[in-house]
């Protein structure tokens, strides 16, 4: 294997062995090595989401920076963590409930003393960090396509509701996420009654909302006060989700580098390493890919012409666990025989991975179905007429957020609800996949619309095959 750390008790994958028919997400053989179940953290960075997700996972969010066009930045992190619980039914819950690193082995020691029970592997779960505001906004929604589950975080010594605060229930409302669990931070830093007041202005608040009736956990990330009590919610309130592992495997590339140092010999050099989320199906170590839409480039005419990138699975690894096959959860690293040039500096984000001859069409123009959202989300003032969105008209300018795609757009036709729009880049998707469009306001990209249906894709790049 590709490195040569000493690595602790983990199950072994064989692919000769391997029947995908008989994956769900609680295999044992997958959660001894990958995370399986997605989960969201949504918040105001101040609100204390890395130090949760650290003290969760014991390991910082690392966080993945992409520059798109127009300068907007994207960013989003992840931590995966190993949710156990002791076999020692004596064992007093919460306390019962541990969670360690991603490479923790799958029965470590209870560490209640006198306890003597061994930890038993319930869950393997991955943090998607997401960013909060403005154009991020829909970068959070396009992550929800994988997400299973939300932690919202609310500082317990801030008053209930905070703007961003709704801009986040808003959020999840529109993507629909029914598994929310609410995380009542730095509770260390109040007294008791004014705790108990702000849990009463945070059930009036998601009352009518789709997070009535959630858990609220009061914690303290900083103290690690009840974290356990969050990994027991994990364990009971999440449910394992329904997951495609039988499907010709997709996955969409979040980030992608050489892991080639300057210098290096010719010989010596290793192909590029795409990161990314799978959606469905399984990638095996060995197995033949191609990523859509490829290498892109203009032709003399100036139409955008597409090369697909075809290659071979040669490594796969989820945070530092090695792995035979991957499946749908978390952020895989996939390592390939591409030209490392053709991955450097995240050069493959917003690309499509998966099975030869098997991925959806490459388009640059779409033809949607869309709504408007009626207000701006996260625009302060409410009842304001400035923040109510403005109609679609041609030439119109937005930008489109696709699967990890994010690029820009120019409307070229309206009609009631339909809506044409020419794409700055080729993108590699197919109906039903979510889309959202951003309209830029005071300097911000701020969420006009969102939808899961396209109607009649015109497609109009070239499709050419080296
Ligand atoms: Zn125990």
């Amino acid at each position: 294997m590709a490195s040569g750390k000493v690595k602790p008790n983990l199950l072994p994958q064989d692919l000769a062995t391997l029947n995908v028919n008989e994956l769900t997400p609680l295999t044992p053989y997958v959660i001894s090595r990958q995370a399986t179940i997605n989960i969201g953290t949504i918040g105001h960075v101040a609100h204390g989401k890395s130090t949760v997700v650290k003290a969760i996972s014991g390991v910082q969010t690392v966080r993945f920076t992409s520059e798109f066009k127009r300068n907007i930045t994207i960013k989003l992190g992840y931590a995966n963590a190993k949710i156990f619980k002791c076999d020692n039914s004596e064992c007093p819950r919460p306390g019962c409930y541990k969670s360690y690193r991603s490479n923790t082995e799958d029965h470590p020691n209870c560490e209640r003393p006198g306890c003597g029970g061994k930890m038993n592997l319930l869950r393997h779960v991955s943090f998607v960090d997401c960013p909060g505001h403005d154009v991020l906004m829909a970068t959070m929604l396009n992550g929800a396509a994988v997400m299973d589950a939300a932690l919202l975080l609310i500082a317990g010594n801030e008053s209930c509701p905070q703007p961003q605060t709704s801009e986040h229930i808003a959020a999840i409302e529109i993507m629909n996420l029914k598994n929310i669990i609410i995380l009542q931070n730095k509770i260390d830093l109040v007294k008791e009654a004014a705790a108990q007041e702000q849990y009463g202005q945070i059930l009036k608040f998601v009352q009518g909302t789709i997070a009535e009736g959630c858990p609220i956990i009061p914690i303290s990330a900083q103290m690690k006060y009840n974290i356990d009590v969050i990994c027991e919610y994990i364990v009971k309130k999440i449910p394992v989700p329904p997951r495609d592992f039988t499907s010709e495997p997709r996955m969409i590339v979040i980030r992608s580098f050489d892991v080639n140092k300057p210098g290096s010999r010719v010989d010596e050099i290793k192909g590029g390493v795409a990161g990314g989320s799978i959606l469905k199906g399984v990638l095996k170590i060995g197995d033949e890919i191609e990523v859509r839409p490829g290498v892109i480039s203009k032709e003399l005419d100036g139409k955008m012409k597409c090369s697909p990138i075809f290659s071979k699975i040669v490594s796969l690894f989820a945070e530092e666990n090695e792995l035979q096959y991957a499946v749908p959860g978390g952020l895989i690293g996939v390592g390939t025989k591409i030209d490392p040039t053709l991955c450097r500096a995240d050069r493959l984000v917003g690309q499509v991975l998966g099975a030869v001859g098997k991925l959806p069409e490459v388009y640059t123009t779409l033809e949607v179905n869309f709504f408007l959202l009626r207000r701006l989300l996260g625009v302060k003032s409410e009842g304001d007429k400035q923040n109510k969105v403005k109609k679609l008209s041609k030439d119109d300018t937005l930008m489109v957020n696709i699967g990890s795609t994010s690029t820009g757009c120019r409307v070229i036709a309206v009609k009631h609800d339909l809506a044409k729009l020419a794409l700055l880049t080729p993108v590699c998707t197919q109906e039903g996949e979510k889309i959202a469009l951003s309209r830029r306001v005071d300097k911000n990209w701020r969420l006009i619309f969102i939808n899961s249906q396209f109607k009649d894709y015109v497609l109009s790049c070239g499709l050419t095959f080296i």
